[in-house]
């Protein structure tokens, strides 16, 4: 998602008017495509069937800190979002369910993406091509992936995992400012 953040309109894509001509990302995120089934006890009206089906469907990913932004991704919202996790108080502050960055962690984390395809890329250049994929608890992608006979991973072999501990957003955030 970031590199695609990336790449898109070189990252630029939301007009802060308060800033003269300056562009900055709004938000990274995504929709899972999705028919949810919504389980109810009793029978229930249409209307509320579609605005618990539009719940599931909300986008996740990580938002630009700046309520007029959040309030003009969804024109309709009176306090709750129906397109993100995330409600608006009578005094114009939100409360967030989708990790919220402020301008400053935005670029971060941008610099932080360029760095690492950087890295990628050289380590290819260099010649360095070894299948070492990441391991998550008990998750590995080779789960998923369909060029496990192309690549060979085997443990016996002496290929290892890339064990990576879980990290919260904002010590992610914080990290890459250091
Ligand atoms: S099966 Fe091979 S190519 Fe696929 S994720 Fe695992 S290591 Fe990578």
């Amino acid at each position: 998602m970031q590199l695609f953040g990336n790449t898109a309109n070189n990252g630029e894509t939301y007009h802060d008017s308060t800033t003269e001509d300056t562009l900055l990302p709004g938000g990274m995120l995504y929709l899972k495509l999705d028919d949810p089934l919504i389980k109810t006890k009793k029978d229930i009206a249409i209307e509320e069937i579609e605005s618990e089906i539009a719940k599931k469907l909300r986008m996740k990913g990580v938002i630009l800190s700046d309520a007029r932004l959040l309030k003009a991704m969804d024109s309709n919202m009176i306090k709750e979002s129906s397109v993100l996790d995330l409600s608006i108080k009578k005094d114009g502050s939100y409360t967030s369910k989708v990790p919220v960055a402020s301008k400053e962690q935005f670029d971060n984390l941008m610099k932080h993406m360029k760095k690492i395809l950087k890295k990628i890329g050289d380590e290819i250049l260099s010649g360095n091509i070894k299948n070492e994929p990441i391991k998550k608890k008990n998750q590995t992608p080779c789960e998923y992936c369909d060029y496990k006979l192309i690549c060979r991973f085997d443990k016996d072999l002496g290929n290892q995992f890339r064990v990576i501990n879980e990290l919260k957003n904002e010590e992610v955030l914080k990290k890459i400012s250091e």
